[in-house]
């Protein structure tokens, strides 16, 4: 299979190099070229299969040219085997037809886990192949650094350096990141804010000179096609489990660099049918805006009690704009550098289809704690303020009740336990035990000034071959 670009003007690449490229040269994003197709009979024969053997069937397509089925059916049983229920991905029931898939059963509670688990493993195993080494060099504001870290901490050619902003990450997520033990595993904590971060690791991709070029840098964000692939998987699962190919199903997802809901129209272009979905954003709604009213804008970014939705930009966007241009690239990269001075809209029966494929919400933080309180209240069941978003957009957009609505539950409610206070509850979320001395293992980090010169100066110095 080969990767071309939303830009239109990149090379195409094979699996091995999209792996370990961030953004195409163009400043585009890799998406394969075709997309494998799996009839219904195909699929139904599927029913049953434990998560790693199913997670193999619709990802070795993708593959294929760079590892052979062997070693990639043995690299996915250790990748979900580190998952802590037996089904991987299973489904709670809240009403009638209605369902959160728990995606947070992984090692940081959270749903990245199901693709950084595995990309850390296709890292290793592609570097090992081509006696390569990377450094990958990551911002965070919670939930992708520490799945990030885990994912790559067994990983024999990679180090990895995250940066966060020094003082302002949740404990719970600080010490997700900083409490990892590994030689290759590095935390640096930035005096200044997110965007300080993130335009650190930016300018770093643009200039790699810091490196001497002995190693190069690799990016983790939801901009590597790895990541999005591994998320198709479970909607396969979800649908599977309810009577899925021989009904359609209806999905809702808590959304912020449109990666985890891009996965979703990917499975329903790959035959899975799926009838419904929902894009389900806070306050920071430039998806939801668009839908709406076909004005894509930036707006200011607004903090809310779901800070992993809290985006100005939805990077992934792109990937779906470029399908919505038939695959145009010079269009896509006309309308997004457009886009980058200001709003944008995109031709009328354009947008009419992008409103056929997606509905969307946006839910405020005084909304998404009723529906935290209500859902408790209800069934004694305890949802993550993100999650809680995505089953108020389910509930706000459904349209057919004899489908199956399922949200996905993107993080455990003991990640964020200030939501949870917030919506009124006396219930404390507990830590699953994998977790519960969080609190009491030692931390490492290492706090530098929001200086890009200093902190490339870190990592040319601790780098394993340094
Ligand atoms: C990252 C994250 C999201 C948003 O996922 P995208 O793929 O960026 O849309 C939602 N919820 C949680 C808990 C997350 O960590």
């Amino acid at each position: 299979m080969r990767y071309i670009s939303t830009r239109g003007e990149a090379p195409a690449l094979g699996f091995e190099d999209v792996l370990l490229t961030g953004l195409a040269t163009d400043g585009g994003l890799y998406v394969p070229e075709s997309l494998p197709h799996f009839s219904l009979e195909e699929i139904r024969s599927w029913r049953g299969l434990p998560y790693a053997e199913l997670a193999y069937k619709v990802m070795y397509p993708f593959v294929e040219d760079a590892i052979p089925a062997d070693d990639f059916r043995k690299m996915l049983d250790e990748t979900y085997s580190v998952f802590t229920h037996k089904a991987v991905a299973p489904l709670v029931q809240l009403d009638t037809n209605e369902w959160v898939m728990e995606l947070f059963r992984g090692p940081t509670l959270a749903f990245k886990d199901f693709a950084l688990q595995l990309l850390g493993r296709l890292l290793d195993y592609v570097l090992e192949k081509r006696n390569q080494h990377v450094v990958i060099m990551g911002a965070t504001s919670g939930d992708t650094g520490s799945a990030a870290i885990e994912g790559c901490r067994r990983c024999e050619h990679v180090d990895i350096f995250i940066l966060h902003p020094h003082q302002r990450v949740s404990e719970v997520q600080r010490r997700q990141m900083t409490t990892v033990q590994g030689d290759n595993i590095h935390n640096i904590a930035v005096k200044g804010n997110f965007d300080d971060c993130q335009r650190m690791v930016k300018e770093s991709f643009g200039n790699q000179s810091f490196l001497g070029g002995k190693t190069q840098l690799a990016a983790v964000n939801s901009i590597n096609w790895a990541r999005i692939m591994a998320q198709i998987v479970y909607y396969f699962q979800a649908s599977l489990a309810l009577g899925g190919p021989d009904r359609s199903m209806a999905f809702s997802v808590p959304t912020g660099n449109f990666g985890d809901i891009f996965a979703g129209y990917l499975a329903k272009k790959m035959g899975l049918p799926i009838s419904q979905l929902v894009i389900a954003t806070n306050r920071n709604d430039i998806l939801h805006r668009f839908m709406s009213g076909n004005k894509y804008e930036q707006h200011q970014l607004e903090h809310t009690l779901s800070p992993s939705m809290d985006i100005m930009v939805s990077s992934n966007f792109e990937r779906l704009l470029f399908d919505l241009h038939g695959r145009d690239g010079a269009a896509v990269k006309d309308l997004l550098e457009r886009a980058a001075k200001g709003p944008v809209s995109i031709e009328d029966y354009r947008w009419k289809h992008a409103r056929k494929l997606f509905d969307s919400d946006a839910v405020d933080d005084k909304t998404t704690c009723d529906t935290i309180r209500e859902i408790y209240e209800q069934n004694e069941y305890l949802l993550d303020p993100h999650t809680a978003i995505g089953v108020r957009a389910a509930r706000n957009c459904r349209r057919d009740s004899a489908v199956p609505m399922i949200t996905l539950g993107t993080a455990h409610p003991a990640k964020f336990p200030d939501a949870i206070a917030e919506s009124g509850l006396s219930v404390k979320p507990q830590l699953p035990a994998h977790m519960a001395d969080l609190f009491e293992r030692e931390e490492r980090y290492t706090v530098l000034d929001n200086n890009v010169s200093e902190v490339q100066g870190f990592i040319a110095k601790h780098w394993k071959n340094a």
